[in-house]
């Protein structure tokens, strides 16, 4: 561990100003580590009012990035959408996670897939779709429902439609706005599940126990872990994400989301390298966090242990169900994580809870 930064203290930088760096920032400080937000509106952001130091400025202006860069001792970013010429630029000055080839991946839902493929675990079927007679032909050959998706900058079930033989597909592809598009079966899961692990520089592998997720309007609602799903199935899904990280040379965290079919198959649907919603539940329920765990490897300290402290429910809390926060307060055991975000609008992440449910 070196510390370049002006404070003397080790700094990680930390790219956008939403929960992620917020919980990373507060995992940090007490590992004694400093932050600093660099965001476009990074001041009196989620991340940026529990930091040490911010940087307001676009991503793409290179002085504002180069003198970031110079007053930290590693960069990450919070989300997976930063332009990855930015990532390539602070690489010339300091350690960045993930790195390029995993950001490269994960920003692109058919790289991804194609990965997933290459490595040997199971997809849905997709067809890349450019055009709407490419949708048409792709559905016809399919036959069934299917979703089709953005390839790049979907999150929370935005930027994609579910289709289904008949419907209008011209106004289905034009209803994405972009020509970088994806057309995916619809998988009739029996459950959804994630996978999470950390590589260091060394290339260390540390893995967090695989969690149960429902999803309400595309938006993660719940997340229950250990999660109870057959052992082969969680030993799959371990061996999966390690396998994915091993092939993105990754430095930091990354994350799986998968289908569990109704035969008890794992498909793969997406990855995140970066802390994952679904595993918010590790801040109370693991003896490290996930934030703990990425503060520590991105500054050069071992793991900490992931064992759990029994099972555990994370539920989100969006900007329609903050009107219940007063109830939930009152409420023992429960572990309450506000974002700090003003405007509680439908369907935006405004916090989470914990509770230990063995209890
Ligand atoms: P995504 O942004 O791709 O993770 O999609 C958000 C949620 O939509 C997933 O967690 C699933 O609940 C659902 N979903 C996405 N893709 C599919 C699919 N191919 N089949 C069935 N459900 C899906």
């Amino acid at each position: 561990m070196t510390a370049s930064s002006t404070n003397n203290k080790f700094t990680i930088g930390i790219l956008g100003s939403g929960q992620l760096g917020r919980m990373l920032s507060i995992a940090s400080a007490q590992l004694g580590l400093c932050t600093h937000i660099f965001a476009p509106d990074a001041k009196n952001s989620p991340a940026g009012e529990v930091a040490h130091n911010t940087t307001t400025a676009a991503y793409e202006d290179k002085r504002a990035i180069a003198s970031f860069a110079a007053n930290v001792d590693v960069v990450t970013s919070e989300f997976e959408n930063v332009p990855a010429t930015v990532m390539d630029l602070l690489s010339d000055y300091c350690p960045v996670s993930p790195g390029h080839l995993a950001l490269h991946t994960a920003q692109h839902r058919i790289r991804e897939k194609t990965l997933a493929r290459e490595v040997g675990i199971s997809t849905p079927k997709f067809w890349p779709i450019t055009n709407s007679s490419e949708l048409k032909s792709a559905m016809q050959e399919h036959g069934h429902s299917g979703i089709l998706k953005k390839c790049t900058l979907g999150y929370d079930g935005k930027g994609q439609v579910r289709i289904k033989p008949g419907d209008n597909f011209d106004t289905a592809f034009k209803s994405l706005g972009t020509t970088d598009a994806i057309l995916e079966e619809s998988v009739n899961f029996a459950a959804e599940a994630s996978f999470l692990v950390a590589r260091n520089a060394k290339g260390d592998i540390s893995h967090f126990p695989g969690t149960l997720n429902k999803h309400i309007n595309g938006i993660l609602a719940q997340s229950t872990a250990p999660a109870p799903l057959h052992e082969d199935i969680i030993a799959e899904g371990r061996n999966a994400v390690e396998k994915l990280a091993e092939a993105l040379e990754l430095f930091g965290l990354l994350a799986l989301e998968a289908f569990v079919t109704q035969e008890g198959k794992l498909l793969f649907n997406e990855i995140a390298p970066r802390p994952h919603n679904s595993f918010h539940w590790t801040i109370e329920g693991c003896e490290t966090s996930q934030f703990t765990q990425l503060a520590r490897l991105l500054s050069g300290m071992p793991y900490g242990a992931t064992n759990t402290y029994g099972k555990w429910q994370m539920n989100n809390l969006l900007g329609e169900d903050m009107e219940s926060l007063p109830e939930i307060l009152l409420s023992s055991g429960i572990h309450v994580h506000i974002y700090g975000k003003t405007d509680a609008k439908t369907g935006r992440k405004m916090g989470h809870t914990n509770h230990n449910i063995n209890k």
